[in-house]
């Protein structure tokens, strides 16, 4: 791969090769959006370009150079992402990188590090890591990789040059989509569509329950079943996936350093733990409610413009040609004001048996 195989990304692509061009490199790139739109492939295709020995703006990928760095064996371009059970990246990890990073390149060009998850830089990583900003080691450069640029501290993002990342089309994601599943032609559509131009949303999809567990709930609101209970049946799902981000994010910034820590130090790492926790768990309902408010929005798209060419749900046109609610505009807006009170850290199973009375309104 190269480079030009990067997709849906003109601005990153052209700052990029601005940057090669000029042979000026900042000492650190952020690259940041949304995940699964192609940050971690254009960071490794970028560390080729700076290092290949036959092309000026890209990636041959058919020199030594390229040739190594391909089978992750390039000398001079390393790969750092969290690790062990805590999943985070240690200031000992940090504390190595600078090392290395103070000498000259070994075989190319640039010394390139790829920070994968950065977010995941515990606070004292995070601390040492600007050091080693502020006092640039000439011919290295970072590239701190990120959906969550915010988790990281004002003045590593200011002392960073930042890339940003758009989300990709939906004929990109069904051809990516089409290169790893087979998967109905409609139903690969759908997932395309509903996946809001990101990659993991749509591996998200076809690997997990959300999508045919939120169309169930609506097939059987519209059967008559009791709001009630249904909201109640939902709470539970929610109540599993609170416990399943729960446990993956207990440990995290809990690693090694830990006795080492200043009280406050260790204060903002629990303050930071379980905001992350929150974010993956919030991420998980909005995803469930995007879905529901999906097939309420393409109820009404259907009867306002008869079409199935304007549905997202492209696999669910028989059922939306037989069956819509009296107001599909009303039960959106429910849906919207549902997330609006979860925002606001209202009572979740009063909000969702507040939300399934309105969607149970014939
Ligand atoms: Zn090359």
């Amino acid at each position: 791969m190269s480079l030009s195989a990067v997709r849906d990304q003109p601005a990153a692509l052209r700052l990029l090769r601005n940057v090669i061009a000029r042979n000026r490199t900042p000492n650190g790139l952020l690259f940041w959006g949304a995940d699964g739109v192609g940050k971690r492939m254009t960071a490794m295709e970028f560390a080729k370009a700076l290092n290949c020995r036959e092309m000026e703006l890209d990636a041959c990928d058919a020199c030594i150079s390229c040739r190594k760095a391909g089978t992750g064996n390039h000398p001079d371009i390393t790969v750092i992402a969290p690790t062990g059970r805590s999943r985070t990246v240690s200031k000992e990890t940090i504390g190595e990188m600078s090392e290395m990073a103070s000498f000259r390149p070994v075989e190319g060009r640039w010394r390139v590090f790829l920070l994968e998850d950065a977010e995941r830089l515990t606070l004292p990583a995070q601390n040492h890591f600007l050091k080693t900003l502020e006092e640039p080691p000439s011919n290295s450069l970072f590239i701190l990789i990120t959906s969550f640029p915010r988790a990281l501290l004002p003045t590593i993002r200011s002392r960073c040059q930042q890339v940003r990342f758009q989300t990709l089309r939906p004929e990109t994601i069904l051809e990516l989509l089409a290169e790893r599943h087979t998967l109905p032609r409609e139903e690969a559509q759908s997932i395309a569509l509903l996946s809001q131009g990101q990659m993991t949303r749509a591996l998200d999809l076809v690997q997990t329950e959300k999508r045919s567990l939120a169309l169930e709930l609506t097939r059987r609101l519209a059967a008559g079943d009791d709001p009630v209970l249904l909201a109640e049946e939902f709470a539970g799902n929610l109540k599993a996936l609170r416990q399943q981000v729960e446990s993956e994010t207990a440990e995290l910034f809990e690693t090694d350093q830990g006795a080492t820590l200043t009280p406050e130090e260790r204060e903002e790492m629990k303050a930071a733990r379980a905001a992350v926790a929150d974010a993956a768990y919030r991420r998980g309902i909005v995803d469930y409610l995007y879905i529901l408010q999906t097939w309420y929005r393409d109820q009404l798209v259907y009867r306002s413009l008869q079409s199935p060419e304007a549905v997202l749900n492209r696999d669910q046109t028989d059922r939306l040609a037989r069956e819509c609610s009296a107001d599909p505009g009303e039960k959106i807006i429910a849906i919207g004001k549902a997330r609006q009170l979860l925002d606001r850290y209202i009572s979740e199973d009063r909000v969702f048996r507040d939300l399934f009375l309105s969607l149970a309104a014939p």
